[in-house]
């Protein structure tokens, strides 16, 4: 029996503000526990919540970026629950009438053509405190202990539409969900880093037989803590929602928690304990008007999005698609690049030397494209002089790897390529006489290779450039050797 998957997230972020939604304390990450904490945020009697105006734009801004509708009403909404990390018993929310609504995310799809997933809106809520147990788990904690710092704290809830074009794969899951976190890095709305919890997701799935319209009870799957770990509960729960339908079972509707260290989902509560969070609209808030103006304003001020952005840039530079996609995915890393092509002509060449070579030397000293400190100029430089032949590919590859060296040894930009081109004699030889010289060394060393040669065989070709390469630590051009070696065997 095959299925088709319906996948639909619940995505919390924590927005970018300096200050809490409803209190002035601060939200600044790693500082002690219960040092940003106030009777607001902690929830003492008597005390009354003041909206952040910078959290509702940046949700607002959020909502424009995945193309929603911006209400021209909305209002808070209290979600009663009770839990110790939540001070006042409940959670500021919205309800029925959200800031954001009717919006999409496009992502490829598994068929390789765009596709619009539904998004059905996207809200402004605080954040709850965090709980800390005394050991790795809750089951083997003796206590646990509470931290109020992320109480109060902005989220975003961006919730996905079942009805509307709905994810349909893992494989779907993993590019819509790094498709809103790079929107929401791109805009400056949230950092997202998923280990500081700044990116939580929860996932409600149901299957049904192809061909069926015939959905089955949705499952949803909450605590996953890493785009790894939603992969995982995603192929565990398809897996056991198919075995249960194969064998004339029905799925029934509940929470599961996935287990991150046996790889399960296991049963959190079915459909009968599900809570009953009486909403009621907020009273010590007023609601919400969102003039026309707001919305215009913010739009103006929205940066280029990701995907947009990629279109551009292979118009522009004439590059590939893919290598695009790539250059766009932070945007730090695309302003690198458009910095860097101000000072070559040859993008082409300044893509594929960012994305191999660039990348390399980042991922092997686990930084960011700002951390490496070489000026983008300096980067496009360098490429240039390998484009117009000052240089050879090899010499590029040592210059480049002294800059970023230098540059993280002393923690400020060090000399240019030209500078240390100069300064370490690596211009290469192209005078034809000193060129001959080589490729007859070459060819005296190895008699072995000239025989081949002289017999017809192509490959020692190859073998005698090397020995001069590595001879001249580089320094010959390639091409012209080879011409060389043609035309002494040719006479
Ligand atoms: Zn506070
Ligand atoms: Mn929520």
């Amino acid at each position: 029996m095959e299925f088709d998957v319906i996948i639909c997230f619940e995505i919390h972020a924590e927005l970018k503000t300096e200050s809490k939604l409803f209190c002035p304390c601060a939200t600044k990450p790693g500082a002690p526990p219960n040092t940003q904490v106030c009777p607001v945020c902690a929830g003492h009697p008597g005390t009354l919540p003041v909206l952040n105006r910078k959290a509702v734009e940046q949700c607002i801004k959020a909502g424009l970026a995945m193309n929603c509708a911006i209400r021209e009403h909305a209002k808070f909404a209290r979600k009663n629950y009770f839990y110790p990390d939540l001070p006042k018993g409940y959670q500021i929310s919205q309800y029925d009438e959200p800031l954001c609504e009717y919006g999409y995310l496009e992502i490829m799809g598994d068929d390789g053509e765009p596709y619009q997933v539904g998004i059905k809106r996207i809200h402004l809520e605080e954040d709850a405190g965090k709980l800390v147990h005394s050991a790795k788990s809750f089951e083997r904690s003796e206590y646990s202990l509470v931290d109020f710092n992320r109480a109060g704290v902005p989220l975003i809830e961006i919730v996905a539409d079942h009805t509307r074009n709905p994810v349909r794969s893992v494989e779907e899951a993993r590019r819509y969900l790094e498709g809103i976190r790079q929107v929401l890095r791109y805009i400056d709305a949230s950092d997202c880093i998923i280990e500081e919890g700044q990116f939580r997701c929860d996932v409600n799935i149901s299957l049904k037989p192809k061909g069926s319209d015939q959905f089955n009870e949705r499952v949803e799957i909450k605590n996953m803590a890493s785009f790894k770990a939603v992969r995982a509960a995603l192929e565990y729960e398809i897996k056991r929602q198919s075995d249960i339908l194969a064998t004339g079972g029905t799925v029934a509707q509940e929470t599961r928690l996935f287990d991150e260290e046996k790889q399960v989902t296991i049963l959190m509560r079915s459909k009968e304990d599900a809570p009953d969070y009486r909403y009621f609209p907020e009273p010590d808030l007023v609601g919400l008007h969102i003039s026309q103006e707001l919305v215009e304003k913010i739009a103006s001020q929205m940066p280029e999005l990701p995907s947009v952005k990629a279109q551009r840039f292979v118009a522009a530079y004439g590059i590939s698609k893919a290598d695009a996609l790539l250059l766009t995915r932070e945007r730090e890393l695309s302003h690198y690049f458009e910095e860097a092509a101000k000072h070559c002509q040859d993008r082409k060449r300044l893509a594929i030397w960012t994305i191999k070579e660039l990348f390399r030397i980042l991922n092997e000293n686990k930084i960011t494209v700002e951390q490496c400190l070489v000026p983008p100029q300096d980067f496009g430089r360098l490429v240039q002089l390998i484009s117009s032949g000052e240089i050879t590919e090899k010499i590029g590859k040592t210059v480049l790897k002294e800059m970023v060296d230098a540059a993280l040894s002393s923690g400020k930009p060090g000399k240019g390529p030209g500078q240390i081109i100069e300064e370490r004699g690596l211009k290469p030889i192209t005078d034809r006489g000193a060129l001959e010289r080589l490729v007859l060394e070459a060819m005296e060393a190895h008699p072995e290779a000239v025989e081949k040669i002289r017999a017809g065989k192509p490959e020692p070709v190859n073998f005698l450039i090397g020995q001069i390469m590595k001879k001249t630590n580089g320094r010959a051009h390639a091409g012209r050797l080879r011409e060389i070696i043609a035309e002494k065997f040719s006479s």
